[in-house]
């Protein structure tokens, strides 16, 4: 009898541990994924406005609408951005290949404001309760609004709220998770901020594709976070790596980017994202 119950709690205590390490080895797979772009990556834009901001209204629709646009692109819409990686990815491939296919939806209006993104020099634990609940934050607004974003490689939420409350978000940094697949980008609404949300839209991609943060503090990192490190004399800089947001321009001073044209996908980031080897 006591031979029987250690044997069904050996075998408990097996089945437990497979199913751990199994769960560990779907994280792993899901942290370490890289896509084969044989086909285009499938990415979806959810629009979510501020509950201060009313997207019925009729300035804010039309705001909503150029930024979605899926027509001509423009450094400041979704075609623009497609096309962007579209350059980029010619650039490293050597051959045309439209590598990402965006759908919109949205305005989904907020019924309250999201939650704080932990700071980067939270303890561990904060930092990983702190992004859970913040993404999901974003999740749950997704299932509200009947979205399935199972069914795309990639989702990125653009928070926009009103030109009034850019000093109560000015602190929102933008966030990604590879293992999610999931982003989300800080904006205010209005054509003078699309140009720079367009490149933040990239940058937060380009995290959930699997490509690393390129800046320290206020640094770019060199060679990697520069988009011509062989360029001599190596200040100023004149293009941005998408991975760092900035231009360097001398040892001591960088420009915040303001347009995604001015971006490139520097080696690393392209290795990274299983662009090139
Ligand atoms: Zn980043």
């Amino acid at each position: 009898m006591i031979q029987r119950a250690r044997s069904i709690r050996i075998s408990a205590l097996l089945i437990l541990l497979g199913g751990v390490g199994f769960w560990g080895l779907l994280q792993w797979q899901a942290d370490n994924h890289v896509f084969a772009w044989e086909r285009p990556v499938s990415v979806l834009i959810v629009c979510v406005s501020d509950p201060s901001a009313d997207p019925a209204e009729d300035v804010l629709r039309g705001f909503f609408a150029r930024f979605l646009s899926t027509g001509p692109a423009f450094e400041s819409n979704l075609s623009g951005i497609a096309k962007w990686f579209a350059r980029e990815f010619e650039t490293h491939r050597g051959h045309p290949m439209q590598p990402i296919q965006f759908s919109a939806r949205g305005p989904i209006q907020a019924t309250a404001a999201p939650p704080l993104p932990p700071t980067a020099d939270a303890p561990f634990l904060d930092r990983w309760r702190g992004t859970r609940k913040f993404l999901d934050y974003f999740r749950d607004l997704g299932q509200r609004a009947n979205l399935v974003t199972e069914n795309y490689d990639a989702v990125i939420f653009v928070y926009f709220y009103g030109e009034d409350d850019v000093g109560k978000y000015a602190g929102q940094h933008s966030i990604a998770s590879r293992r999610d697949r999931l982003g989300v980008v800080f904006s205010a609404v209005g054509p003078n901020y699309f140009r720079r949300c367009a490149a933040l839209v990239a940058h937060e991609l380009c995290h959930t594709l699997g490509a690393t943060d390129k800046y320290e503090g206020e640094r770019s990192i060199f060679p990697d976070g520069f988009a011509e490190p062989e360029k001599n004399p190596r200040f100023p800089q004149t293009l941005c790596e998408i991975m760092s947001l900035a231009i360097p321009l001398s040892e001591s001073s960088e420009r915040h980017v303001e347009t995604l044209t001015d971006c490139v996908v520097g080696k690393k980031t392209a290795r990274e994202i299983g662009w090139i080897r």
